[in-house]
């Protein structure tokens, strides 16, 4: 990584922060030190301590302290409820955190149009539930869903276990609301199902990690609630046979809601926390369920079932209760945390590759472990061939090693047409394996799209691309 690069920017004096604070209201500036640490990182191990955290409530504010940002020339990160894991939301030149956490109102449930209007800091499992109370269903469910924010979703273009059959948050995003780093107020996208007027600006600031504009409100698109879910848990001997089976499924007509598995290692640390025997000899699981009519839901899980154990499944646990189902999200949702409390050194990548490939992929990975000195836990989303690759180090003197192995990876995902990551984005962590995948020419025009939007370099400088002021 890069060193934080404060240098490029004024510090921010006494006289800018008294500025900042009868401009956007004394209570909604943090500067004691103990409480600016909370907004100095995110869910990745990097931390950068801002000089000043603005908390606002409304789009005033935040355009009001761009327009400071411009005459002083400082930079602004913005940030949601800090989950990330590309460090996207870390104030790496310094300067102000803008956290969109207080501006947190559900606006409006149009349950005639199927639209969710809200405000950027609305905690994603608190619109599922808004929505579910009327009826509607709002897909995207990052494994982070009670602790991150839409706004966040928005700006990394979330995913989740279902989007398998229902897509990333970009797919539910219509049009939004953004304070640009010139001050001005943008609306971007429609409030219809359709609308092809001019380039799809809300589209671009979808998956954009807050580097071209801050977003202030989201028009979500809504659909109606599957009136029934059920599942089925399938265990494999080895990782190869059930990624095989996820692949029959998909090829073979289905379209699951969910398609997730776990393998051996992370199977060694839940083990005990599952609602199912014999697993102590398992070498991968997958947790597939389907949604629908109940009656075309019942179907389609048996021929999964038969789907799975054609392709070797040693044991099929079809439609666990509601109770079992729970605990088992519950035990995938986390598993990402039980691994990093047991890592001293803990990197997670999120590789794609196409899921006629997957059962290469995981067959490669055991030499490429040994080879560099690393231990791999995977667990993921298979049914969209995003595979979590949860690297843990027990020797720190080993990184250099690690960092090589982790390029190979990398470079074997590319070759089988895959991309680095399917979720995370690149934020600061990835930076560094941006041109394994994009060309120069690709970098070069999206240099240009964030010149077009910040020319100064004031929002969310050094992430994605090599920048920060006068870069
Ligand atoms: C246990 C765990 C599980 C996870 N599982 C998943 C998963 O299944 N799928 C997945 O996609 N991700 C997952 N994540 C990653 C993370 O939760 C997502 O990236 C999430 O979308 C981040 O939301 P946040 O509110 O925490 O954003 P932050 O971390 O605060 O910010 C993320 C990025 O968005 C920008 N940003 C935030 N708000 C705004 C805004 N209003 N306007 C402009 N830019 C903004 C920030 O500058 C930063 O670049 C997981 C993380 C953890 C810790």
């Amino acid at each position: 990584l890069d060193t934080p690069s404060k240098g490029a920017y004024a510090p921010l004096t006494r006289e800018i922060i008294d500025r900042i604070r009868e401009n956007i209201g004394e209570r909604f500036v943090i500067s004691d030190p103990e409480r600016m640490d909370h907004y100095s990182g995110d869910a990745t191990e990097l931390r950068c301590c801002p000089e000043l955290v603005v908390e606002p409530t409304s789009k005033e504010q935040i355009q009001a302290l761009f327009g400071l940002a411009n005459d002083f020339h400082f930079p602004i990160t913005p940030r949601g409820l800090g989950t990330g894991l590309a460090g996207g939301c870390v104030p790496w030149s310094g300067g102000v955190v803008l956290s969109l956490a207080k501006m947190n109102r559900i606006l409006s449930i149009d349950t005639e149009n199927l639209i969710a209007i809200v405000e950027p800091g609305v905690i994603n499992g608190d619109l599922k539930r808004a929505a579910e109370s009327c009826g509607l269903f709002y897909p995207p469910d990052p494994a982070s869903l009670d602790t991150c924010s839409i706004g966040g979703n928005a700006a990394t273009n979330a995913g989740g276990a279902s989007c398998v059959k229902y897509g990333t948050t970009r797919d539910y995003v219509l049009g939004l609301e953004a304070v640009l780093p010139s001050g001005e107020l943008i609306q971007a996208g429609v409030r219809t199902r359709k609308g092809v007027v001019g380039y799809s600006l809300a589209q671009l600031l979808v998956g954009s990690e807050g580097t071209l504009a801050v977003i202030t409100q989201l028009i979500l698109r809504l659909i109606p609630r599957p009136p029934a879910v059920s599942g089925l848990v399938a265990l494999f001997a080895d990782l190869p046979s059930a990624m095989r089976s996820v692949t029959s499924v998909l090829t073979r007509g289905h379209i699951p809601s969910a398609m997730e598995f776990m393998d051996r290692r992370c199977l060694g640390l839940v083990r005990g926390l599952l609602p199912f025997d014999g697993l102590d000899r398992t070498g991968a699981l997958l947790l597939i369920e389907t949604d629908g009519t109940p009656e075309a839901v019942e179907k389609e899980m048996e021929r999964i079932g038969l789907i799975c154990l054609e392709g070797g499944a040693e044991n099929v646990f079809m439609a666990p209760d509601a109770i079992k189902r729970a605990r088992i999200w519950e035990v995938r949702r986390r598993i990402s945390l039980r691994i990093e409390e047991n890592a001293q050194v803990y990197i997670p990548e999120d590789v794609v590759v196409p899921i006629g490939r997957i059962a290469d992929f995981v067959s490669c990975l055991s030499e490429i472990e040994e080879r560099f000195d690393m231990k791999i836990y995977t667990f993921g989303h298979a049914g969209d061939g995003n595979i979590h690759l949860n690297i843990t180090v027990e020797n720190r003197q080993t990184l250099g090693r690690v960092a090589e192995g982790i390029r190979v990876v990398l470079e074997k995902v590319l070759a089988m047409g895959g991309t680095i990551s399917g979720e995370h984005g690149v934020g600061l962590v990835k930076k560094r394996f941006l041109p394994l995948e994009l060309s120069p020419v690709s970098v070069r025009i999206q240099n240009e799209i964030k010149n077009t939007f910040d020319p100064l370099r004031i929002l969310n400088p050094g992430k994605i691309f090599e920048q920060c002021a006068g870069g």
